[in-house]
Parts: C-alpha cells; sequence; structure tokens
C-alpha cells in the first residue's frame, strides 16, 4: 500500500470517521488507518446521549452547542440509519438541593437559547410512571438527543467512502515517517502492509492516543476511564426519556481516584435498557467488576423500582479518554508539524464527534475558525514536549 493522500487519520472511532467525513467533503483524499475494524474501540462499548447539562459554561458549553447543531444536520440526512432521535433527557433530582442545582443547568441553558423545563414530582411521574414515588423532581431537556454510535461511526465513514476515503482494517499503525532532513515533521504512518504518505497526520485512537502521540516524541496526558454498562432483557414497559441521576454530572466532572456510579438509563430500539454508569482509573483493564455491576444495579432499581424484577443479559466495559482538564485535545500540534489530534473527549465523545471532525477540517483547510479552537490546542499542556520516555499509559 505504498502511497500518498492529502491526510491520514489513525482510528477508525467515531471521532476519526467524523474527521474522514468533513475532510472528504472539503475534497481531500483521505485514508483512515484502523489496527482492527470500524466502531472496534470505546465507541461501540459506550451511550448514545448527545447532552448539553453536563457540560460546564464557557468553552464545553460553546462545543457542545456547537456539535448539537451538526449532529441535527447529520438527523437530517441519515435519520433512523444511525438510529438519530431528538427523545430529550431528564435530570432526575432525588433531593432537594439536587433539584436546585438542576434548575440553575436549566436556566443557564435557556440562557444559551436551550429548552428546559423544571418538573414538580407530580410532573415527572406524569412523564415517567416507572420512576419511584419519592423523588424531589426533575429536569427536561427536550433538545438532547440520541444516537446509535456504533451506527453513526459506520455512516459517517462510508459518506467519506463514497467521496473516495480509503479505510484499511487490521491494519495497525506501527510508527510515524518524519522529514528526511531531520526536523520535527511528521510526513506519514508505516503499517505492517506499508506506508502511507500524507501532509497531514490526525491521531484519532482514543484512549490508545497517548501511545501514538509518543512515536510523535509528544507526551500527552490522556488516560483511559473506565466505565461499566448492564443491558437489561427486553422489557413490556418502557421509559419515554433517557434518565440521569443528577449527581451524573458530578461523577463526569470529578477527578476522584475511586469508583464513581450515577444512574444512567436509555431504552434501545429493541426495547432492552442499558444501565450505567461507572467511572474509574483502572488502566486498559477491561474486566467487568461485579462489585461495579452490583452498584449500578442498586442505583437503578433506586430510581426505577420495577426493575427489580428485570434480568441483566449482558455486561461491557468501555474506556474513556479522559484529559485532566476536562476538554479534548484538538488541533495541530507545535512540537511535531503536520501532526495533529483529536482525542480525550472522556465521557463526550459521541457528542462533540461532529464538531471534532469539523474543526480538524477548519484547521487543515486553513478556513475560518471559532475562538474557542484555540482553547483546546493540545499545546495546552507543558507535558506535550516533556522527555516522552516518562509517558504514563
Ligand atoms: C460506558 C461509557 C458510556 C459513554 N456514554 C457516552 C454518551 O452517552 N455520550 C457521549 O457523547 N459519549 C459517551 N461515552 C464516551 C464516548 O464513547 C467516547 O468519548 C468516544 O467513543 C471516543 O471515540 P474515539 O473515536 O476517540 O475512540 P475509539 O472509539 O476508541 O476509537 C479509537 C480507535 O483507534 C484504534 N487504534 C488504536 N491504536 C491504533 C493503532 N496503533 N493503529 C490504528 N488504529 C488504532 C482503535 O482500534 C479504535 O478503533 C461513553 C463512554 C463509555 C465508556
Amino acid at each position: 500500500m505504498n502511497t500518498t493522500a492529502d491526510a491520514i487519520i489513525i482510528g477508525g472511532g467515531i471521532i476519526g470517521a467524523s474527521c474522514a467525513y468533513h475532510l472528504s467533503q472539503r475534497g481531500l483524499s483521505v485514508h483512515i488507518i484502523e489496527r482492527d475494524f470500524p466502531a472496534s474501540g470505546t465507541s461501540r462499548a459506550c451511550d448514545g446521549l448527545i447532552l448539553q447539562w453536563d457540560k460546564l459554561p464557557g468553552t464545553e458549553l460553546a462545543l457542545g452547542l456547537a456539535s448539537q447543531q451538526l449532529w441535527q444536520e447529520l438527523g437530517s440526512q441519515f435519520g433512523a440509519e444511525i438510529g438519530f432521535e431528538q427523545a430529550g433527557t431528564i435530570f432526575i433530582a432525588e433531593q432537594a438541593d439536587q433539584l436546585d442545582a438542576g434548575s440553575l443547568k436549566a436556566y443557564a441553558l435557556r440562557d444559551a437559547g436551550q429548552h428546559a423545563e423544571v418538573l414538580t414530582p407530580r410532573e415527572l411521574r406524569e412523564l415517567e410512571p416507572e420512576l419511584a414515588p419519592d423523588l424531589a423532581g426533575g429536569v427536561l431537556f427536550p433538545d438532547d438527543l440520541q444516537v446509535d454510535p456504533r451506527r453513526a461511526t459506520l455512516a459517517m465513514l462510508a459518506a467519506a467512502q463514497r467521496r473516495g476515503a480509503q479505510i484499511h482494517s487490521e491494519e495497525p499503525v506501527l510508527d510515524l515517517q518524519r522529514a528526511p532532513d531531520g526536523d520535527q515533521a511528521i510526513t506519514g504512518v508505516i503499517t505492517p502492509g506499508g506506508s502511507i504518505a500524507a501532509p497531514h497526520v490526525i491521531c484519532a485512537a482514543g484512549v490508545w492516543s497517548a501511545e501514538i502521540a509518543q512515536l510523535a516524541g509528544l507526551n500527552i496526558p490522556i488516560q483511559p476511564r473506565k466505565g461499566h454498562i448492564l443491558v437489561s432483557d427486553i422489557r413490556p414497559k418502557k421509559i419515554h426519556h433517557p434518565l440521569l441521576e443528577g449527581g451524573y454530572a458530578t461523577t463526569v466532572q470529578s477527578a476522584a481516584e475511586d469508583v464513581q456510579v450515577a444512574l444512567v438509563a436509555e431504552m434501545t430500539a429493541s426495547g432492552s435498557l442499558l444501565l450505567g454508569s461507572s467511572r474509574e482509573f483502572a488502566g486498559f483493564d477491561r474486566r467487568v467488576s461485579l462489585a461495579v455491576i452490583q452498584a449500578i444495579a442498586q442505583r437503578a432499581v433506586r430510581f426505577l423500582p420495577g426493575l427489580k424484577h428485570s434480568s441483566v443479559i449482558r455486561s461491557y466495559v468501555g474506556l474513556r479518554p479522559w484529559s485532566p482538564d476536562h476538554l479534548p485535545l484538538i488541533g495541530p500540534t507545535s512540537g511535531a508539524l503536520g501532526f495533529y489530534l483529536a482525542s480525550g473527549h472522556e465521557g463526550a465523545g459521541i457528542g462533540l464527534a461532529p464538531i471534532t471532525g469539523k474543526l480538524i477540517a477548519d484547521w487543515i483547510t486553513g478556513a475560518a475558525l471559532p475562538d474557542y479552537a484555540h482553547t483546546l490546542l493540545p499545546d495546552r499542556f507543558e507535558s506535550l514536549l516533556e522527555d516522552t520516555t516518562n509517558v504514563l499509559v
């Protein structure tokens, strides 16, 4: 496969797929290099919620809102093929102080042009009769979206392929090519099948991005943050919106070492419930833990008591690409010219995939960038230029 391209994307998850989609739309020739198969990493071991209320004001919310708009456009284009739905989400408050916190989020999002409705306990149960009767209330965020992450990844890759992009599956990137004069420029990738040269190499390798960046001489601080999901059997009774307990946003923003659990319940098209969610730093360990499963099940039964009559038919683990300041790394790097990062989205990579691909395409094609794009540059981490022999992964 010794060949050339305008851009090479390392990783065929949802972030790599979105980069491929946007770059090929702008007429660039693109090669996607995937170690296993498309959507074989975290993008098939996750939920598919596109939320705004878990975002902090500032760059994160601006990024979320821009991506929501792009998801709406993708939804119009792909619709049911990607499981697109504007299902909204409900923030569930167990106690009065959580309802206060949820109400503040509602007011802040209304200021940003979103819809949000604070719910009394009665209104909450009218919307979701299966919820426990003793809750303090909730907030309905009707603009939140839902997709099937695996199918969305495949649809964006297929759209890129129709514009000429080439996908290389079961083809791990083993090394990066450098300019012959010994400067810091990255000029391509080396795989078992040969080499591809390109002026732009984008690392979208999720939790494995630190390994790839190390090949470019960069020390990036992305770490895996493990999450469990349980799948219930098919249920006759439905929940009508994805439900998230009020403490969820706290677990997202916390960097605590111990296991954090907060209920996330999402109905799939088949009638199963996906129940999450846990967060812990456990390296690359993808084993399922019985203790964590039990903790998630207990939270689920606390909020949805009828679930005690359901069975869990499956459970799985995904690894979120965690970044220390809770923002992804998106854009070029000054330490390795031609090398870009599109990684570190933690638990928001599905939601933020479209804007990430667009920003990468903007950087590469020299298009106008929003102000917040500069906040996301990987160079904000001083560790980037440290000796890469100290990389912790
Ligand atoms: C339990 C859980 C629930 C979640 N729920 C949500 C949610 O509701 N909403 C949301 O927005 N986000 C959610 N997320 C987060 C989201 O899943 C991730 O942020 C997103 O999937 C990351 O996508 P990615 O493309 O960066 O990584 P990945 O999907 O992991 O893709 C990286 C790819 O790179 C490939 N790769 C690695 N090394 C190499 C190499 N050397 N050569 C070639 N290829 C390589 C891998 O095989 C992989 O396919 C959740 C995550 C978890 C774990």
